[in-house]
């Protein structure tokens, strides 16, 4: 068991959260590789001194990403928001997206006339941006990628990393990579999963092996402020279940928005070993109806598949014990995903003509966030069950 924080290296860890051993959620194996997957302890704690949420175990980051099967801009919701990020930017002289994806944000940015460039680890993904003349590095950012793009294309005003940081292990070296390509007065705007609303819908099976760090404002603010920097602006922002979008300055350049301590007051009404601990609770509960709610329809010959295969459908699918069986597939808009399966529960996932043909009483949407467009792409035929109930979040 894990004792201290790897954030701030705190002794007063709490353990509130067990979701057994997990694969990497975001392999796709085909059958032939289900022998090489590998399974982790997945349990998740609370450091009582700087407020954060995270995993006990770090799986090394150079076996997660080389491959990667996540393709932003398939997900209409997704392109919308970047291009809402792009507008806010078009000011902006020279934009670094680290995490770019496949261009989802360098997309909008050149139609803006923005310049920009993207930092993407993965390789079959950044080489969709590149062949698609958005120019990407492919890279993890550190500090000599962070040399790299300052030498070639010189400081950048504002650098995004939106879904990125809580991926990363080492987030000081992250932010000292921000460092160096930082222009004096330019602006880091971080989008992560704010910790408070996964706990708020619990959200548990966002839980993942990828994602170490689960941050609140209090733990960011704690982690920024021993390199000097400070969060000038916070706002609420849709994507992943209730983000928060994060402006941080360098302490010399810009002051700590006025809101945050009243923020900070209300997210340890939740953020706290007792809260945590009923949470924790709620968890199991749910994952219990839903598989209790698969076994009885699987009894009574009622027809089930699932739309979406996020890599959460990996952690309630591995959690609940949810396998082919129990749910015969699963639709993803994703053509990487397609013909391959879930990990672990090794659920097959499919193209939505699929569902056309197969004609489920239920589906069981994993992608639940984007129940609106998934009602209108699939015609509103079926009865839609969400395993995750939707709650309605107060801002941020
Ligand atoms: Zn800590």
């Amino acid at each position: 068991m894990e004792t201290c924080c790897s954030l701030c290296q705190g002794q007063s860890l709490h353990k509130f959260l067990d979701l057994g051993r997990q694969p990497l959620a975001n392999k796709y194996p085909k059958p032939s590789a289900f022998k090489d997957e590998k399974f982790f302890p997945l349990e998740v704690f609370f450091c009582e001194e700087c407020k954060n949420v995270q995993l006990g175990e770090m799986v090394p980051r150079s076996i997660m990403f080389e491959d990667y099967y996540y393709l932003s801009s398939v997900n209409g919701g997704l392109v919308r928001h970047f291009e809402a990020l792009a507008e806010e930017l078009k000011a902006a002289r020279f934009v670094v997206d680290v995490g770019s994806n496949d261009g989802v944000l360098l997309r909008p940015l050149k139609s803006l006339g923005v310049r920009a460039m993207g930092v993407e680890p993965s390789v079959n993904v950044s080489k969709l941006a590149n062949d698609e003349g958005l120019e990407t590095l492919c890279a993890f950012f550190d500090e000599t990628s962070a040399r790299r793009v300052l030498d070639s294309h010189g400081a950048a005003d504002v650098i995004v990393a939106s879904s990125v940081f809580t991926h990363l292990d080492a987030p000081d070296d992250f932010i000292r990579a921000a460092e160096i390509l930082l222009a004096g007065d330019g602006k880091l705007v971080i989008e992560v999963e704010y910790i408070l609303n996964m706990i708020n819908q619990v959200q548990f099976e966002r839980f993942y092996l990828d994602r170490i760090f689960y941050y609140s404002i209090s733990s960011m603010k704690a982690l920024f402020a021993k390199h000097g920097m400070v969060i000038t602006g916070v706002e609420p922002v849709a994507q992943h279940g209730g983000s928060l979008r994060f402006t941080l300055m360098r302490a010399a350049a810009g002051t700590e928005a006025p809101e945050l301590q009243d923020l900070i007051e209300t997210e340890l009404q939740v953020l706290n070993t007792a809260a945590l601990t009923d949470f924790g609770q709620r968890c199991r509960d749910l994952t219990e109806k839903l598989v209790a709610g698969l076994k009885r329809w699987r009894d009574e010959g009622v027809k089930v598949a699932g739309y979406g295969a996020p890599a959460r459908l990996s952690t309630i699918t591995n959690f609940g014990g949810i396998d082919s069986e129990l749910l015969p597939f699963t639709v993803d808009d994703s053509p990487l995903k397609q013909g391959r399966t879930s990990p672990g529960a090794h659920i097959p996932v499919v193209a939505a003509s699929e569902l056309e043909a197969f004609r489920p009483d239920v589906l069981v949407v994993f992608a639940y966030e984007y129940i609106d467009d998934i009602r209108k792409k699939t015609g509103n035929l079926y009865d839609y069950y969400m395993p995750i109930p939707l709650v309605e979040l107060k801002a941020p």
